[in-house]
């Protein structure tokens, strides 16, 4: 089980820091069945890196350009998230995709900058309100893990993980039926699953996912764990939700 923290473009150095206290005195065990990754602001990965050496938290940049170095203003390389320790990059996310139009296919060759400089993949999909009203859904995830794992061979456990956030569940407080959460993860996980010869990709859920509705959610079988925007600004918040993670795998043992 993975509870991770999107940041998106939030957090001073000072809320960073007292994130990083909160989670350091709370004791949590982070290095068992459920674990914690952090998507900071690429500014704040030098300081979450001082913070939390020593932790069992892994952290990650919220995307990577393709190309290893170079004349890209304004961008940052994989191999750069992994000198400042990362361990993961957070690819597709659909505010990428809708700000800066982001294609599979350039999702695709990000990934495999992120591979090449050893970072574990999060890979986000998801479909809009229009394409679930009109019963795309299914369709549009399939090719959007069909076009991001493009061209993608050898992986080992533990590279990669699927996020599915429903673009219209993100930051509303709306969260699909627990039968179409449940639906769609399996469907990701047999069509990633076949894509990539892993078995038991971690599929998390992403999409308002507060404590109040976190154990829910984490409960259901093909759940892998959370992917948490607004709630994971608040150590509390998030820790609550890590809280929920821990107690679904001690349950499932
Ligand atoms: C996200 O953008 O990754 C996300 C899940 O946001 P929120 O939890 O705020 O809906």
């Amino acid at each position: 089980m993975i509870i991770a923290g999107n940041w998106k473009m939030n957090q001073t150095r000072a809320e960073v820091a007292g994130f990083c206290a909160a989670i350091k005195a709370a004791g949590r065990p982070l290095d068992g069945a459920c674990r914690m990754v952090l998507f900071p602001a690429f500014v704040h990965l030098a300081d979450l890196a001082g913070q939390l050496s020593g932790q069992p938290v892994s952290w990650g940049g919220q995307t990577c350009h393709a190309a290893e170095k170079g004349a890209h203003t304004g961008d940052i390389s994989a191999a750069m998230l992994a000198d400042m320790g990362s361990s993961w990059v957070l690819l597709g996310h659909s505010e990428r995709r809708v700000d800066h139009g982001q294609t599979d296919a350039a999702v695709a060759a990000s990934l495999a900058a992120g591979r090449a400089a050893g970072l574990n993949i999060m890979l986000c999909v998801g479909e809009s309100r229009a394409e679930r009203e009109a019963g795309q859904a299914e369709q549009v995830v399939r090719a959007q893990l069909a076009g991001s794992l493009a061209g993608s061979s050898g992986w080992q456990a533990g590279q990669l993980a699927i996020a599915y956030e429903p673009v219209w569940a993100i930051g509303t407080g709306l969260v699909p039926q627990l039968s179409d959460i449940e639906a769609m993860h399996s469907l990701i996980a047999a069509e990633a699953g076949q894509l990539t010869g892993l078995a038991d990709l971690p599929v998390l859920y992403g999409g308002s996912v507060n404590p109040g509705n976190a154990a829910d959610i984490l409960q259901l079988a093909p759940v892998g764990g959370a992917l948490v925007g607004g709630a994971s600004l608040k150590a509390d918040d998030f820790l609550a939700i890590f809280d929920a993670g821990l107690a679904v795998c001690e349950a499932k043992g």
